[in-house]
């Protein structure tokens, strides 16, 4: 829909779209900008331009419009206290982390808190009406301006003031009163200062007005009026209206200090840190100049490196002060901010990686890390971690117990980054070489490498980061999360009436009320559908296999093999027992190696996906690192553990508001539930879960838990693959096969080395007895040994290596007549070993040549001593003649 379109449709109404009740009380009028056009509303009938044009932008700066000082956490309590008073209920932020929708990673307003997306339908879930929330939001859209132009922020606060027009909540006249008295009154702000610009809003096949709000140019909030759905011309009025007024928690900080940039008065006592270390006074003259500039001028220009030279230009900042005031104050914005942010993702359970959401977090921890050794910082980020935590836990008390956490998993992904320099360094000396790289490069440079654009300029790789390369990233990564649904002729079939989740009865009789293909509809079915993970039951449809159950919609068909019963017929039905109920004892198993998983590595763990078999599962969950031998066995012990409490597994119906705050969205882990009506499945108070699945009653029916193998398949995800209940005892039982297969081969192998050194020992004392033998005359033929005139051979299997070795060397270092020549087997080879007296007339280097020839090798030597062999066993009878032959005459 065409923003303008709508704009000029309502603008040419205004009494119907835009006045409301205090702008007649107070004689606000209603003024056109002579620059712009925009309309706009003013107690100032002199102000002839928008606030965006206007003179006065950014006076602010040095020069507050208000009585009264309030910071970051002091703004908030104001806010609050003045909804509180004017009967709004104050709900605590929702997570960051977007659980409750398909299409975000991030919670990046607060009207989305109250989002749940039924089909292609969103509705509103108010817990209160009206209400007022601080929501933590992450943007990561313009994160190239984040510490550049003194007001934007990766994550800010929004302040949600939500309410629906019934007995409860109210319309356009009491909101924009409440909000005018909260400027006025709460902060202090003097009346005629306060500009309302009409806008429109426009999403999700919706509509309405909105009235943003101005002071000295800086936009507090916008009330968004969202009242119409479909097309302009022919819309209508929605049944759910809804305000959607949205402020900036930071800039009313901002408003009532005056601080050269937002970031002075957000982010506590961390920036008085950060300060004293690069021994900067922020507040002054020069840097008020200068960042007034920087606001001035951002909405000019596309390029904030054109308004950064300008805005230095502007405000008389020397390369000097530039060098050693602006550039380290940017970091160190940079550095707080992004802490800030990755303190709440943390906390809410996402982690740095290069997948999803994922990708945003690794790339803010990069760029503190590469702002860091630009500047040559010496910063203990423990200590930031915890003066941030300390600060924003007046706000968010729920920051305070992960700050451990948080800790942890900031220093497993900095060393992550210094490992990966020495690559990265490689990377960018051939960047550099190449030329200035695109914005696409430079994205894929970091999607595959984890190249950041700010390391490719500290290393002088590239001179700038164009402005448009974080908007890109940002959506490349916003929303990849999306299903297709395969067309089915399913039109007019009534819902399934599901028996699984009633008596669950293995057999029972149904109506076939669709056929088509290999396909069947039946009116009730006991068959769980694929979905969440398990794997559909098998069984039989009047006699036909059924191999497979999926779910459309609310319809569930089944595929059969070897035929089909026909429309109309009632038929009986019978599941697959057994294998449900491994796949049962699977899908609980999940849940308790999830909890544990948790329990043993930390508060990051969530379950990333899952699949359950009937003789196998696999339970994927987030964590940064491969899994240790002792970490596995301590989560499968403590699984073990849960089975042996035989605690009961719960299942019982919320309406899905009552779910959420009751446990909140940690029940989100098997991904969102697009039902208002949500089944949460919870074992004690160890796992609670929003989840389809079939379940066990008692963990004790599961008996045992076996982890199979884990392994680390993708960045920041771990597999656990895993058997449980009858599985696992066949599992264990194979496995202690296995090890007394082992323990056997490994006692075999003793026993011939044991045989083998005995053997040796009894050889090295018969030498010099044979040696002495033979020399004497005396026959040694007993002993496998064949002599004539000093001249010996041997084939006996009694001799291994070691007694040819030394009987030989011996023999002729007694006697320069003697000469011998022995075969034997070792391992796959025939091997013959010859060693002869100067005298014995033998040439030892022939005979051994000759041998091995035989059997297929070959050998080598002189006519003192030579070796040699062959593999070819079929030959030894020839070779053992031959060689005898050779030697004995
Ligand atoms: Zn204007
Ligand atoms: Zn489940």
């Amino acid at each position: 829909m065409d923003k303008k379109e709508i704009l000029k449709e309502f603008s040419s109404d205004p009494d119907r779209y835009y006045k409301v009740e205090l702008f007649e009380q107070q004689g606000f009028v209603r003024k056109s900008c002579s620059k712009c056009g925009r309309f706009f509303w003013t107690l100032n009938s002199e102000r002839n331009l928008c606030p965006d044009d206007a003179e006065d932008t950014y006076s602010f700066i040095g020069d507050p419009p208000t009585s009264k000082r309030f910071d970051y956490t002091q703004s908030w309590k104001e806010v609050e206290s003045f909804f509180v008073k004017n009967n709004h209920t104050s709900v605590s932020r929702y997570p960051v982390v977007c659980r409750w929708r398909d299409d975000l990673y991030f919670t990046i307003a607060s009207i989305v808190d109250f989002q749940r997306v039924m089909g292609s339908k969103v509705v509103f879930e108010f817990p209160a009406n009206p209400l007022v929330v601080p929501q933590t939001c992450l943007r990561f859209k313009d994160l190239e301006n984040v510490g550049v132009t003194g007001r934007h922020f990766s994550s800010f606060c929004m302040i949600g003031q939500h309410s629906i027009p019934n007995s409860e909540g109210y319309w356009k006249d009491q909101c924009v009163d409440l909000d005018y008295r909260l400027l006025t009154e709460q902060f202090g702000i003097k009346k005629d200062e306060v500009v309302f610009v009409e806008d429109v809003w426009a999403g999700g096949g919706s509509f309405g007005p909105s009235l943003e709000y101005f002071v000295k140019g800086l936009e507090l909030g916008n009330a968004v009026f969202t009242e119409f759905q479909g097309e302009l011309g022919r819309h209508t009025t929605l049944d759910q209206r809804v305000i959607d007024m949205g402020a900036g928690l930071e800039r009313f900080s901002w408003i009532t200090m005056g601080t050269p940039t937002a970031y002075d008065c957000c982010f506590g006592p961390i920036n008085e840190k950060l300060f004293n270390i690069i021994g900067i006074d922020s507040d002054s003259e020069i840097l008020r100049k200068y960042f007034t500039e920087i606001a001035k001028e951002i909405d000019h220009y596309d390029d904030l490196n054109e308004v950064r030279r300008l805005a230095i230009k502007n405000a008389g900042i020397s390369d000097d002060q530039l060098n050693k005031m602006i550039t380290p104050m940017e970091g160190m914005y940079l550095i707080a901010d992004h802490l800030r942010t990755l303190i709440f993702a943390i906390s809410d359970g996402a982690l740095p990686s290069n997948v999803g959401g994922g990708y945003n977090l690794r790339m803010m921890l990069r760029r503190i890390n590469a702002t860091i050794s630009k500047l040559n910082l010496k910063l203990d980020i423990d200590d930031l971690i915890d003066t941030h935590t300390d600060y924003l836990k007046n706000t968010y008390p729920e920051l305070d117990e992960k700050r451990d956490d948080v800790k942890a998993i900031l220093k497993i992904e900095s060393q992550r980054y210094e490992d990966s320099k020495v690559h990265m360094k490689k990377k960018a000396d051939k960047i550099k070489e190449k030329g200035t790289p695109t914005v696409d490069e430079l994205i894929t440079f970091y999607e595959s490498d984890g190249i950041t654009p700010e390391y490719l300029k500290e290393v002088n790789a590239i001179s700038e980061i164009p402005s448009s390369f974080y908007s890109k990233l940002s959506d490349l990564h916003q929303s990849d999360k999306k299903k297709t649904i395969a067309e089915l002729p399913l039109e007019g079939l009534a819902e399934t009436e599901t028996l699984f989740y009633q008596d669950d009865p293995m057999g029972f009789n149904a109506k076939v009320l669709k056929v088509f293909d290999d396909m069947v509809v039946l009116d009730r079915t006991s068959f769980y559908a694929r979905g969440g993970g398990q794997e559909p039951d098998h069984g039989s449809i009047a006699g036909f296999s059924v191999i497979d159950v999926d779910k459309h919609a609310n319809i569930i068909v089944h595929k059969l093999k070897g035929g089909v019963p026909k429309e109309g017929d009632n038929v009986s039905c019978k599941v697959d027992a057994t294998r449900r109920s491994n796949i049962t004892k699977n899908h609980t198993s999940t849940h308790i190696l999830n909890a544990s998983s948790r329990g043993v590595l930390g508060s990051w763990v969530w379950q990333h996906s899952a699949f359950k078999e009937d003789d196998h599962a696999r339970l994927d969950i987030t964590h940064h690192s491969s899994l240790t031998d002792s970490q596995v066995k301590q989560i499968e012990d403590a699984a073990n553990n849960m089975i042996k409490q035989n605690y009961p597994v719960n299942i019982e119906y919320f309406d899905r508001g009552t779910a959420e705050q009751k446990y909140g969205f940690r029940i989100y882990q098997g991904g969102v539930v697009p039902v208002k009506a949500v089944r949460i499945v919870s074992i004690e108070d160890k796992d609670i879960e929003a989840c389809g699945g079939t379940h066990v009653k008692k963990t004790g029916e599961i008996e045992l838990i076996k982890i199979t193998k884990t392994k680390r398949i993708q960045d920041g995800v771990v597999r656990l693959e895993f058997v449980s209940g009858p599985t696992a005892f066949e599992y264990v039982k194979e496995q202690q096969a296995e090890d007394e297969k082992q323990k056997e081969l490994e006692a075999n192998k003793e026993k011939i080395e044991i045989q083998r050194k005995e053997n040796k020992q009894k050889a090295r004392e018969k030498i010099p007895v044979l040696i002495e033998k033979i020399l004497a005359g005396e026959s040694v033929e007993s002993e496998g040994i064949f002599v004539k005139d000093k001249l010996c051979f041997t084939a006996s299997p009694d001799y291994d290596d070691f007694f040819h070795q030394n009987f030989g060397k011996k023999l002729v270092a007694k006697d320069s007549k003697a000469a011998f020549c022995g075969i034997f087997e070792s391992g796959p080879t025939i091997r013959v070993m010859v060693y002869a007296g100067a005298e014995s007339g033998i040439n030892s280097g022939k005979i051994a040549k000759e041998i091995a020839s035989i059997l297929g090798g070959s050998g080598g030597g002189d006519a003192k001593f030579a070796q040699g062999g062959g593999k070819d066993t079929s030959k030894k009878d020839e070779a053992i003649a031959k060689a005898k032959s050779m030697i004995l005459g």
